[in-house]
């Protein structure tokens, strides 16, 4: 319904790359050492999926919302771990500067994420300040030509792997969530230094961990539009961000009810396949069921942004539906897997684990409602 020839097209190619190179042996191996390969990351470059929405003139595609959901789902499908490689540059690390940046930044630090040599994060959120960022407490101090950094920020996906940084920091601080101001922070500048990457429960492969800023003394040339838009900018990158995580979680929705439906025929017990129990057979249409359901609203949302309309309840709809559909499931997946579901050989045990963090990241379920609520009762 809300796709065309080319979309479709889009969905075959990035299908087949998916199935190709993203095969299982590879993907334990993530698993096991915790790091990405970069072979893949580059022929993920190569095949352009790091810059689906950039526009062609800085080294993207420039194509619409429709093709990053459709590139995001299916890549889900199979490592939702190798798809936060993807939504990262084309949507929370690449969104501010797409949105706020001045043509020399998106040529200095868009176009070389979007090419795949270098690698940008996002960095929001803080120890203190989760669901409201907007209570930050990290500075900028204006010193004539430059800002003094301090503070930190955690959770940072890639941190460790980044070259740059979009860091959010208060330039004053009487005035509340206008108070704050985007910057492009080199990595390598002095008093920039990362904690130690979290252990997480699930997607292994791509580390995360705290930014501190010590004395960073940042220059106003790397200032990201104007002083005391930072939080709009930010407020307007998890728009698309949350569309991001929706399609995420479908993809790995997608994979689950695949591996489950399959087993489901193969599986013997009491002499029949377990998918002719009812118990089962219904677990299966429900799944199902919900997952289109969670489709609908992610392709919706792709498809109010590319028509210039209002997506942001819909984007929050997408965000919080399609995370808790994703996480009911892969639950059942594994239910269906029984004792093999807890086993590592399944590849619905990672799925189980990686997604978990949908309904929590880009804004946790209750925030999605927060915001779903606050546009319905609008006084
Ligand atoms: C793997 C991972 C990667 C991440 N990557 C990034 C990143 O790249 N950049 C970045 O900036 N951040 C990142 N984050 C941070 C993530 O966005 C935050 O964890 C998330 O926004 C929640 O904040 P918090 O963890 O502080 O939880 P809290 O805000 O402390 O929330 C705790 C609980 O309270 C609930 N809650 C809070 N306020 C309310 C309320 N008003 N009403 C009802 N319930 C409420 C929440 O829903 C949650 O259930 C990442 C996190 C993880 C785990």
């Amino acid at each position: 319904m809300y796709f065309t020839e080319q979309h479709e097209l889009i969905r075959k190619l990035a299908r087949e790359f998916a199935e190709k190179e993203l095969t299982s042996e590879i993907l334990d191996k993530v698993e096991e050492t915790g790091e990405f390969p970069q072979e893949i990351l580059d022929k993920m470059a190569r095949a352009g999926f790091f810059g689906i929405k950039v526009p062609k003139e800085l080294g993207g595609q420039g194509a619409d919302s429709r093709a990053y959901v459709i590139v995001m789902e299916e890549i889900a499908r199979v490592s939702g771990v190798a798809s936060i490689y993807v939504s990262s540059p084309n949507s929370l690390s690449g969104g501010p500067l797409q949105l706020s940046g001045n043509d020399d930044q998106k040529e200095k630090y868009l176009r070389p994420v979007v090419t795949g040599t270098k690698k940008l994060a996002f960095a929001l959120t803080e120890p203190g300040a989760g669901s409201d960022a907007g209570g930050m407490t990290t500075t900028a101090v204006k010193d004539g030509d430059y800002y003094i950094l301090n503070g930190r920020k955690c959770f940072i996906t890639a941190a460790p792997l980044a070259d740059y940084s979009v860091i959010y920091a208060k330039t004053d601080m009487t005035k509340g969530t206008r108070g704050i101001s985007a910057f492009v922070v080199d990595m390598k500048l002095p008093g920039v230094s990362c904690g130690k990457p979290e252990h997480k429960m699930g997607l292994i492969g791509c580390a995360t961990s705290d930014i501190i800023l010590e004395n960073v003394r940042v220059h106003k040339s790397d200032l990201l539009g104007e002083e005391g838009k930072g939080f709009i900018n930010a407020m307007k990158t998890l728009d698309t961000g949350r569309m991001g995580v929706a399609a995420q979680a479908i993809g790995v929705a997608q994979g689950a009810l695949d591996e489950a439906i399959k087993y489901a025929k193969e599986r013997k017990q009491f002499g029949r396949r377990i998918g002719d129990f009812q118990g089962i057979s219904f677990m299966i249409a429900e799944m199902a069921t919900k997952l289109e359901a969670a489709k609908q609203l992610v392709y919706k949302t792709a498809y109010l942004m590319d028509t210039h309309q209002d997506a942001s309840m819909a984007a929050s709809m997408a965000k919080y539906f399609a995370s808790e559909a994703c996480n009911e499931i892969v639950a059942k997946a594994v239910q269906i897997h029984g004792g093999y579901g807890f086993i590592k050989d399944y590849k619905v045990e990672r799925m189980y684990r990686d997604c978990r963090v949908f309904t929590i990241y880009e804004g946790t379920s209750q925030v999605q409602q927060m915001v779903i609520a606050g546009k319905l009762l609008k006084k």
